[in-house]
């Protein structure tokens, strides 16, 4: 029987602890505070700086989001960044990315002061990711290791593929997941679009994490009995219904499932626990910014 793991009910966990965790901080006068910062007017992007906005205030963070015209120019991004790192009620800074095109995102990801930094993208935290002293762990790897947890999955000493070798999601996953630490300890292989025979090496890992960003591209052909699945792919597919597209993964749901002892789906897996992921690290900012200990 294949354990498909709830991602809804695994965040709605993190978000009882970080609830737990704003009340002590609460407590001795400190309210977390995030910022996130739209410079888009992509509709994706816009729904999920509302889902964070919502998500902050339902767990009692004082979320507040700053627009900024997306043909305004980069200095007015710096210049916001710049004040934002400066305020002393927000302790967590989000970029909404993709910037435009003429906004230089490396810079983007350097501004912002790397105690604020909670996506954790800011050179000197992906330094201490990589160093194994993590301050913020990337919300999407990081709740990719909650859910394996949730799940049981002990990865240590097991093949792990991690299809994908982006900065946001393939590269840090890859990371905790050879750290001497709880939730490391694992063999990696990191694949992209120059791996060559990728069937062979999804046919002999233990756990799988799928994160290309093409629909459905791993099937149930190329993988072996009893893998662990875990689906990170958020793709808009045209569809015949009132929005016009739906939401699918990297998976093939049905024919991985077939193999598979646990799958994580796509949508309802990964994505409800990166926005979980986000309150906590703002909840660990305020911790680490006002010196109040909170259990997370
Ligand atoms: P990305 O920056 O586009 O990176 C995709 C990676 O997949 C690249 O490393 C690319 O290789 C590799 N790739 C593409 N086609 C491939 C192929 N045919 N064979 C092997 N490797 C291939 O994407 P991302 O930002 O990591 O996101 C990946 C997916 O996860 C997307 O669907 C995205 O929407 C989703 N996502 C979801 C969440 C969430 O919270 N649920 C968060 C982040 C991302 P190269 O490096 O060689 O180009």
């Amino acid at each position: 029987m294949t354990h498909v793991i709830d991602g809804n009910a695994v965040a709605e966990d993190v978000r009882a602890d970080v609830a737990d965790a704003i009340d002590t901080l609460e407590a001795e006068g400190v309210t977390p505070g995030l910022a996130t910062v739209l410079m888009s007017d992509d509709g994706g992007s816009q729904t999920y700086v509302s889902m964070k906005q919502r998500a902050c205030e339902e767990v009692g963070i004082d979320g507040t989001t700053v627009e900024i015209d997306p043909d305004a120019p980069a200095q007015e991004l710096y210049d916001t960044i710049d004040e934002l790192n400066a305020d002393p009620s927000i302790h967590g800074i989000l970029v909404q990315m993709p910037v435009p095109d003429h906004v230089d995102q490396r810079e983007v990801l350097r501004r912002v002061d790397p105690m604020k930094d909670v996506d954790g993208f800011h050179p000197e935290n992906v330094g201490r990711l990589v160093a194994g002293e993590p301050r913020f762990k990337p919300c999407t790897p990081h709740g990719i290791q909650k859910l394996l947890a949730s799940a049981d999955v002990d990865v240590e000493g097991k093949d792990v593929v991690v299809m994908g070798r982006s900065d946001i999601v393939g590269k840090p996953m890859a990371n905790l997941l050879i750290q001497k630490a709880e939730g490391g300890n694992a063999t990696v292989t990191v694949c992209h679009s120059r791996t060559q025979d990728l069937e062979a090496k999804t046919r002999n890992a233990d756990i799988i994490i799928a994160a290309v960003g093409v629909p459905e591209m791993l099937t149930g052909d190329m993988l072996s009995e009893g893998v662990v699945v875990i689906d990170v792919g958020t793709n808009r597919v045209d569809a015949d219904n009132e929005k016009g597209y739906t939401l699918t993964g990297d998976v093939e749901f049905e024919s991985a499932k077939e193999k598979a002892s646990v799958i994580s789906p796509s949508p309802g897996g990964v994505g409800p626990m990166t926005i979980a992921m986000l309150l906590y690290n703002t909840v660990r900012a305020a911790s680490l910014e006002s010196g109040v200990d909170v259990d997370l």
